[in-house]
């Protein structure tokens, strides 16, 4: 009977202890803060997904190949065992019907009654470009970067739902580089095609990322350019209001300052799936470190990453994600052709400097002293009061692209023509 007794004290305190823990979980997860979900970044995870499906045995993930539907296999199951729920009803995976390949969607359900019907979208593409004349083309940049970091934020969230307001769309899109931009063979493009009208009047924010782990301008470390949010004061709001990442350096930049087209001053050349976002009226902000040497060569290997960069990054997309999710605005303020000179001009200066100072290697000698010249120019619109006038505002994208070339393609002749 005492024994009995004594068993049955031992079970009622046991249980008494498992409710408290389970209780202080529940405040933990209400109140933990940025700082200590970014300490659950994994940079492990980050490089495993990066060495996984940019390996030689992926091939290049061509659309519709059947290491892209490795890839595709490889993200649904991340998403499976983060514990995301499928989008598509039992389905993960949306193929794109219009074309090739497919779109992979996980939902992370928000936890706030008023805003839990609303989406935040954080976005990257797996596909590449697979094999050309006998080589392959591995994309370790461009874009398992970005999936990467879409994966490890989700799965960090995931983990701490109760934190997240919003709901939180994590999609990798099929279909990027293919010469279909604009259409919905895209995947992007397919996947907002295909969105119901409710569905896409609840979408807050697209978070589009391309290129996330290159360190292209070395006297500019830790640069990760942030594209798109000169569209909307909620939303540059959003971007100044973030914690400051040690070692990472966010440089805003107008759109136009990388989808300017040479000698065709009304022309526009996207560069990434937040495009069929922006046809859409859907607001979006773009993040990416940028073109490097490797962009589109058999070059873009796993082993020519920046992972400490790619950590910091991490770092930033999960506070990004977050903001949008709990503290931005509605956006009711968003304006396609609105521009930010100032910061435009303040942007281009410091990378122009940075570029100046420890030029890329086997700069040709006409581009360098082209982009000299340009530092003048640039100096003389950062002195003027007035706003630029257009053709100041289109000479400014011109040494943007220059830059640009410069950097990802030293020697190439055209660069200092742009
Ligand atoms: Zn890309």
């Amino acid at each position: 009977m005492l024994a009995v007794l004594v068993l049955l004290i031992v079970f009622i305190i046991s249980q008494g202890t498992g409710m408290e823990v389970l209780a202080d979980q529940r405040v933990d997860e209400v109140s933990i803060s940025l700082e200590e979900l970014q300490n659950d970044i994994d940079i492990n995870r980050l490089r495993h997904h990066v060495y996984v499906l940019a390996s030689q045995e992926m091939k290049g993930r061509d659309v519709g190949s059947n290491e892209a539907e490795r890839a595709i296999s490889y993200i649904e199951n991340k998403f499976k065992s983060y514990g995301l729920q499928p989008w598509f009803g039992e389905d993960y995976k949306q193929p794109i019907t219009t074309g090739a390949g497919a779109n992979v969607v996980a939902l992370l359900p928000g936890f706030d009654p008023k805003l839990r019907h609303e989406l935040v979208l954080v976005t990257a593409h797996h596909d590449h470009l697979g094999i050309r004349e006998g080589l392959i083309y591995p994309g370790a940049d461009d874009n398992i970067s970005s999936v990467a970091l879409m994966l490890e934020t989700a799965r960090i969230l995931a983990k701490h739902s109760r934190v997240v307001k919003r709901s939180i769309l994590f999609i990798s899109f099929d279909a990027e580089e293919k010469p279909e931009g604009g259409t919905d063979k895209m995947g992007s493009g397919f996947f907002v095609n295909q969105l119901s009208n409710d569905n896409r009047q609840r979408i807050v924010l697209m978070i589009g990322m391309d290129l996330m782990a290159g360190e292209v301008i070395p006297a500019l470390p830790g640069a990760l350019f942030i594209m798109g949010a000169e569209k909307s004061l909620h939303l540059s709001r959003l971007i100044q209001s973030r914690t400051p990442i040690d070692g990472l350096n966010p440089v805003p930049l107008g759109l136009a300052m990388i989808e300017a087209v040479p000698y065709c001053p009304w022309c526009q050349h996207s560069v990434s799936d937040y495009d069929s976002f922006r046809q859409a009226d859907i607001p979006f902000v773009f993040l990416s470190t940028g073109r490097s040497q490797y962009y589109h060569t058999p070059a873009d290997t796993p082993s020519s990453l920046h992972y400490k960069k790619i950590e910091r990054n991490a770092a930033y997309l999960l506070g990004l994600t977050l903001g949008a999710a709990n503290d931005l605005e509605w956006i009711n303020d968003y304006d396609h052709h609105a521009q930010d000179q100032s910061t435009d001009i303040a942007s281009v200066a410091s990378v122009l400097d940075a570029v100046l100072k420890q030029p890329p290697e086997g700069i040709r000698w006409d581009t360098f002293k082209s982009l000299h010249k340009a530092q003048d120019t640039v100096t003389e619109f950062s002195e003027k009061t007035d706003p630029l006038s257009w053709f100041e505002y289109r000479r400014l994208q011109s040494i943007s692209l220059q830059m640009q070339c410069a950097v990802a393609k030293p020697s190439w002749r055209i660069c200092p023509w742009f």
